[in-house]
């Protein structure tokens, strides 16, 4: 198997080969030059994707209107887009327009910070507007003027803030004064998209800091539903290590309101999981019954929240209403009504987690006759 880096250059080469320029762009290049294993690799290429098309065998037509083809290659997908410009953001949502086949100067320039403005090629990095400098001096600066590239897309704005909390970085001055001025206009960007930033920007370790900032500079203000008082408390979170799985768990922790969170596009399941493990994060002990209660996984996932060391499941008694030693078959023979099976298991259920009864069929036995009796009077 290939490194994701090394058939990146193998698009990289095949395109040049035929004539035209590639380089991996945005992320990728920021994280390879930080050192960190990117999740994926985004190219940029001045041939436009008719031209791209018949030089690959398996591509995919993602987003030929904004100049852009998927190349799979190995199993692994590379979005691969014409070098393009974007141009009047009338709605401060999208670009109203991209027009193709431009200078990769300008692809670069129209990118929202200088650590996301580099593009890569092996024989060497294009880095016209300092941000090898920036990522050593670990600064999210915008590209241009941040005025004008907050007026063109306010997303840029929250942005700044999920580079800040994933990276660990600060936010260069006058950037941080731009989104002071124009915090409001956060307010036209779809919330959807917002959400997407927003939920990157609480999962990442600079959480803190990034949540400061932004309500240092007001824009916390104009997120929806998102109180300051909800605000405040997932800034001084002390759950650590959040992962995708538990964000809601977080949020209801800080307050957010339950009835928001779909915004946040997660299951049903997860969203019970987020009910179960936010009633448990602030205990410092669990009793038996809290840790049967959850899976193994949830176990794990609050002890890397809390930095607590509940023990682990195999310590219980039983794990789950399979590992005890009678069945509904034996409330049956027992005399239960078909009611009562679910409400006398559910006891044994607890009595033998909580320790206070063993597990062992004549015992349990035992008990679902007084059970039975007390039931009756
Ligand atoms: P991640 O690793 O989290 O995906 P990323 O840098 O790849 O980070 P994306 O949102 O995938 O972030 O965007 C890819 C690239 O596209 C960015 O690095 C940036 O160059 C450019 N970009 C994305 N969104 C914007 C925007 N709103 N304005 C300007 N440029 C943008
Ligand atoms: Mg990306």
């Amino acid at each position: 198997d290939m490194k994701m880096s090394e058939l990146a250059n193998t698009i990289i080469e095949t395109i040049e080969r035929a004539g035209g320029e590639a380089y991996v762009v945005g992320g990728a290049v920021r994280d390879t030059l930080l050192g960190r294993v990117p999740g994926d690799y985004d190219l940029a290429t001045s041939l436009l994707p008719d031209e791209v098309i018949p030089l690959f065998p398996v591509v995919i037509p993602t987003g030929l209107e904004h100049g852009t083809v998927t190349i799979v290659l190995e199993h692994v997908p590379f979005e691969v887009t014409t070098f393009r410009s974007e141009s009047t953001y009338s709605d401060r949502r999208r670009p109203d327009h991209v027009t193709l086949g431009v200078s990769l100067e300008e692809d670069l320039t129209r990118r929202d910070f200088t650590i996301n403005a580099m593009a890569l090629k092996p024989t060497g990095l294009v880095d016209l507007f300092g941000g090898q400098s920036d990522l050593a001096n670990k600064i999210i600066r915008t590209v241009g003027r941040p005025e004008e590239r907050f007026e063109e897309d306010a997303l840029r704005m929250i942005r700044a803030f999920r580079f800040m909390s994933q990276l660990e970085f600060s936010l260069d001055d006058l950037t941080e004064r731009a989104i002071a001025k124009q915090a409001e206009t956060i307010q036209h960007v779809a919330i959807e998209r917002v959400a997407i930033e927003f939920e990157k920007l609480l999962l990442g370790p600079g959480r803190a800091a990034a949540l400061q900032a932004m309500l240092r500079t007001g824009l916390a203000t104009y997120l929806p539903h998102v109180t300051s008082e909800v605000m405040g408390r997932l800034a001084q979170s002390p759950l650590q290590g959040v992962s995708t799985e538990n964000v809601w768990t977080l949020l209801l922790d800080a307050g957010f309101p339950q009835e928001r969170l779909r915004v946040f596009k997660r299951s049903k399941k997860q969203e019970q999981r987020a009910k179960r493990l936010v009633a448990l994060v602030r205990l410092e002990q669990l009793t038996d019954w809290q840790r049967y209660t959850l899976t193994d996984e949830e176990l794990l996932a609050l002890n890397q929240m809390t930095g607590r060391s509940h023990a682990d499941r195999t310590t219980l008694a039983i794990r789950s209403l399979k590992d005890l030693r009678v069945g509904g078959r034996d409330m049956i023979a027992a005399g239960l009504k078909k009611q009562e099976i679910k409400e006398a298991l559910h006891y044994l259920e607890q009595h033998v987690v909580s320790g206070r009864l063993e597990n062992q069929r004549s015992i349990l036995l035992e008990e679902v006759s007084k059970w039975k009796n007390q039931h009756e009077t």
